[in-house]
């Protein structure tokens, strides 16, 4: 079969939205296939191996966070999540869980288009990123086997753990990745409840790579969430 268009399977019980996202998709070239509860959603992900999936949290037979376990335990494909604001502490379960990012409803469709093509470009290109090579984007680059780091071809010094909190983050370019997560892989499993570090590392980081720190260009902000390294510059 051919797979010339990205495929995307739906996972969302409520009828509309399913329709409008099904409709949507379709007219931009995505081959849609929905589930209507968690259990049709992970056999959907399964048989149709998708580019991406578009997962509502709030699903009538399971939490949707299960449903990101379950597909986390065999596949890294996108998971965008859909969550209710009613649904706030799930959508960061969520995140932690393994999903790739989140759009709060009521969104937009060129709000999810855009997550889409970041998801996908993200899942192509981190294969390229674990192979060592140099990272390019903007006027910042990293170079993962030297260590080092240029801001408009200039060196920028940066302590081990400013360097390791950049390369987490430029790793996961794209994807949401939650205070806990960031916590973890930077300072280890003990520190997780430590987010004043987290901040004050990433306030310094900003003033050693943004040109405008208080308007940052590449380590952005999720709010009550976490942060998001934005390689679409
Ligand atoms: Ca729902």
């Amino acid at each position: 079969m051919s797979r010339l268009q990205p495929v995307i399977v739906v996972i969302e019980d409520d009828p509309p939205i399913r329709r409008f996202l099904r409709t949507g998709l379709t007219t931009q070239g995505f081959t849609v296939y929905e589930a209507a509860n968690g259990k049709q959603g992970i056999i959907e992900a399964g048989n149709r191996k998708p580019d991406l999936i578009i997962l509502d949290l709030g699903l009538p037979d399971r939490d949707g966070v299960e449903v990101i376990k379950a597909i986390r335990a065999w596949s890294a494909m996108p998971i965008i999540i859909l969550s209710a604001r009613s649904n706030e502490d799930n959508k960061i379960k969520g995140l932690d869980a393994g999903a790739d990012d989140y759009l709060t409803k009521p969104f937009g469709f060129g709000e999810l288009l855009a997550r889409i093509r970041v998801a996908l470009r993200h899942a192509n290109r981190s294969a390229a990123k674990d192979s060592g090579e140099i990272f390019n984007c903007g006027n910042l680059t990293l170079d993962f086997q030297q260590r080092t780091v240029s801001v408009d071809g200039k060196n920028v010094h940066l302590t081990p753990i400013q360097y390791r909190l950049l390369i987490t983050l430029v790793k996961n370019a794209g994807k949401v990745l939650t205070h806990q997560q960031i916590l973890k892989e930077v300072w280890g499993p003990s520190y997780q409840e430590n987010d004043h570090y987290l901040r004050i590392y990433m306030s310094q980081l900003r003033h050693k790579l943004e040109t405008d720190p208080a308007q940052p260009k590449f380590l952005l902000t999720e709010l009550g969430v976490g942060y998001r390294f934005n390689d679409s510059i």
